[in-house]
């Protein structure tokens, strides 16, 4: 599998406060507006990078805080460098996760030029995504960000939403689904909320809501999803279970057998292998002193790579390993006689696996 990377492009920026934010340093307020990552790390980076690991295919994200805050600028030479560099015939794939206030239609015609996939963040109808996703005044950004999407669909931009799941949505899965289908949004994923204040890598990931609350959820989904058999929209849970239906890996991560080989970067140039293991024991390095292929040999990234396939006794002999292949490894607690845990949504998958299993092969 092709080698991609994930950039912090402005670390911990953000232009919004949603109290569920990622970095715990933030707490809840946008800090300084931060340098985007040096120009010469980035075009080190993507000499050493398109050089050695663009073999077809090339595949970069760009995270935040908020991305969009590097400026138009900044993503013109991300896209001149990897043109630049990227061998002959190399299928570039740039990814960038956005809370699209900042989307007008500039920004829409460059993702439309470059192929971009923009991911919007976006919890679901006014009053729901207004109640977490607010600025520093408190201010709700919902109508903000719905003219960024406006501005997407009117220049034919591909995107796709990411609902995070909390209290405030999970028993509302009826309006997320009537918001869905009356704004046109066809391509959806949930992610549960996660507690970022409270993270430590060294622990199991803290959540928002309980396993059952997330199981209930999952099967009220897969019934909107589901259609009678005639899927209309696509979610990327249901699309990735599908494909073990079907005898193909999925792509997502959790559902996958191993963890991708995935570079995540912050924007000093520090390196981590996943965007779960950011704390100082999984530095792996730093991309201004070390090449890709030595990070990639470093004792810290050989550990990492070892986490996933380590699996709790349960799941060994879980009816439902070939679908959950153990979750996230970044999600296990300590179980006595095992070397982790189970997944702390275990009980989530096991409910959607036996409801939705009949119809996943009738599908499949
Ligand atoms: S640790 Fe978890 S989030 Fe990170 S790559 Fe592995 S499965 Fe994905
Ligand atoms: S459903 Fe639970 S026991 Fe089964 S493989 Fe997944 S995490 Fe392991």
């Amino acid at each position: 599998m092709a080698l991609a990377v994930m950039f912090k492009t402005v670390s911990e920026s953000c232009n919004l406060a949603c109290d569920y934010c990622y970095y715990s340093r933030v707490k809840g307020n946008p800090g300084r507006a931060q340098e985007a990552i040096d120009p010469h790390l980035l075009e080190r980076f993507m000499a050493d990078y398109m050089s050695s690991y663009a073999r077809g295919s090339a595949s970069l994200a760009w995270q935040g805080g908020e991305p969009l805050l590097a400026g138009r600028e900044f993503f013109e030479r991300v896209v001149a460098l990897e043109a630049q560099y990227a061998p002959n015939h190399t299928v570039i794939s740039n990814g960038i996760q956005t809370n699209g206030v900042l989307i007008n239609n500039a920004w829409a015609e460059f993702f439309r030029t470059y192929h971009f996939l923009v991911g919007v963040s976006l919890d679901g109808p006014e009053t729901i995504h207004d109640a977490r996703r607010v600025d520093r005044h408190g201010q709700g950004s919902f109508r903000r960000v719905m003219r960024g999407i406006d501005h997407l669909q009117r220049n034919n931009v591909d995107f796709n939403i990411l609902t995070v799941v909390h209290p405030g949505n999970v028993d509302r899965v009826d309006a997320l689904f009537e918001f869905y289908q009356s704004e046109g949004l066809r391509w959806v994923q949930f992610i549960p909320a996660m507690n970022f204040l409270a993270q430590n890598p060294e622990h199991p990931g803290r959540y928002e809501i309980t396993p059952e609350d997330y199981g209930r959820f999952l099967c009220q989904t897969f019934d909107q999803w589901y259609n009678d058999g005639q899927p209309k929209m696509s979610i990327r849970f249901f699309d990735n279970v599908l494909s073990r239906y079907v005898g193909l890996e999925p792509e997502q991560c959790t559902l996958a057998e191993m963890c991708p080989p995935t570079l995540v970067i912050e924007q000093n140039g520090d390196v981590y292998p996943c965007d779960f293991y950011l704390g100082p024991q999984w530095r792996m390095g730093n991309i201004r002193d070390d090449r890709l292929a030595t990070l990639l040999r470093s004792p810290v990234y050989r550990r990492f790579r070892q986490l996933k396939a380590s699996l709790a006794t349960a799941c060994q002999s879980c009816q439902w390993r070939s679908g959950c292949q153990g979750g996230c490894p970044r999600n296990r607690g300590d179980d006595a006689g095992s070397v982790g845990g189970v997944d702390y949504f275990c009980q989530a998958y096991q409910q959607f696996f036996t409801y939705a299993d009949n119809r996943l092969h009738r599908l499949g």
